[in-house]
């Protein structure tokens, strides 16, 4: 029995069916470029979130997470519904809860279940810890149910939780690279079917480290920015008659963006055109085993989100330059931006030297200290026990 199973038979007073866990994760590159049916390579953390589970004979969903002190929440998923969410499924509830009422509404007959939640992925920090916990949970409850979507379906149905249920309109990137990811690998992600492949990406046995540096703020900016650039995305693609920016080649653009007259809109195109020429040649060196010329790519990748896409900050650009300027191969920031984390592609002996230049640009600048972890490509979501 692992502590996730102990702590839910002392919560629940007996033992759980089973514990299933799913990683969050970090993108290697491809950024913004999901709502415009692009490329991206993430690849699973070693952090991941445990949720152990056992069925029940009625239609409750008891949920608990270690991580709120909102104790248990108790729904009834007969009435779940995304128009009318329940006082309870307000808040981190509205996670699992819209994973149970997806997999419902794909006619996936989930019953009721007791869940208790455990995890060791920063929520907030741009590492999906809100894929990792609609994975874990879509996991948990069709497996109760001896019920066997794929993996991709699965992570169809926790993003549809998310953009339906939750409120978030994100991409599929997220769940895909926590339902779907392999260790020791990157997993390529083609958004516009989705189809993915896996490439290989062993950091420790080519010397390399991946450093996960949290910036640990989060600017207001962010949701806003969202929104507003995915729409002029959208915008830019139907002004140059194409379903999607992916549709758009990379020897193409410059012709393009002489037909955009708003220099804003040459600015956001030419970012996701580019990011996903970036995202095709990283897949294809990772593959040809030359992961140190990937840094530049990367250092390339954020001067593009800075300013092409404008959706950076300074605490993520004082990560980058700094980790660069200490000998990193390359850095940049991942995730949507205004905070959250960057990542550095360093030899791993260099990790203490870079680690600590980090965080002493972060004190000389006055910002809270950084939170700085290697991470290497880890297994997408399982069973534990
Ligand atoms: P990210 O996915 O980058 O961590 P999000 O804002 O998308 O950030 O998701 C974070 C939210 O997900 C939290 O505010 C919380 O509502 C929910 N969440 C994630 N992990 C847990 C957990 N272990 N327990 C309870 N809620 C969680
Ligand atoms: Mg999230």
């Amino acid at each position: 029995m692992n502590d996730t199973a102990r702590a839910f038979r002392d919560l629940y007073g007996q033992p759980s069916h089973g514990v299933w866990a799913a990683p969050g994760r970090v993108n290697l590159i491809g950024e913004h470029t999901d709502y415009n049916d692009g490329f991206a390579l993430p690849f699973a953390l070693p952090h991941r979130t445990e949720v152990a589970a056992a069925p029940r004979s009625d239609t409750l969903l008891r949920l608990h997470s270690a991580a709120s002190d909102s104790g248990v929440i108790t729904l009834d998923l007969a009435t779940l519904d995304p128009a009318h969410r329940p006082r309870g499924a307000d808040g981190w509830a509205a996670y699992p809860a819209g994973v149970a009422w997806a997999l419902r509404e794909a006619g996936l007959p989930v019953g009721g279940a007791d869940l208790h939640i455990r995890s060791d992925v920063p929520t907030g920090a741009g590492l999906s810890s809100s894929a990792a916990l609609e994975v874990a949970t879509g996991l948990a409850l069709t497996e109760l149910y001896g019920l066997t979507p794929t993996r991709p379906e699965l992570a169809a149905l926790a993003r549809r939780a998310e953009n339906a249920y939750v409120g978030v309109p994100c991409g599929i990137m997220d769940q895909t690279a926590s339902a779907c990811a392999t260790e020791g690998h990157v997993l390529r992600l083609d958004t516009r079917g989705p189809r993915h492949d896996h490439v290989p990406f062993d950091c420790a046995a080519a010397g390399l480290r991946l450093l996960v540096i949290d910036t640990r703020v989060k600017h207001d900016l962010a949701d806003g920015a969202y929104a507003e650039r995915r729409a002029s995305c959208h915008r830019a693609a139907a002004r140059l008659g194409l379903p999607a920016l992916r549709d758009l080649p990379f020897e193409e653009l410059d012709g393009a963006l002489g037909r955009l007259d708003d220099p804003v809109a040459r600015r956001r195109v030419r970012h996701v055109v580019t990011e996903n020429e970036r995202v095709l040649r990283v897949g294809e060196l990772l593959g040809a085993g030359r992961l140190r010329e990937t840094g530049a790519l990367l250092t390339e990748g954020h001067a593009s989100l800075r300013d092409d896409y404008a959706v950076s900050c300074p605490e993520l650009d004082l990560a980058v330059t700094t980790a660069n300027a200490a000998g990193a191969y390359g850095a940049r920031m991942t995730g949507g931006g205004f905070g959250g984390s960057a990542l550095a592609l360093i030899d791993a002996e260099a990790e203490p030297a870079v680690a600590r230049a980090v965080t002493d640009a972060f004190a000389r600048a006055g910002h809270v200290p950084p939170r700085i972890t290697p991470v290497t490509p880890s297994a997408g979501a399982g069973r534990v026990v």
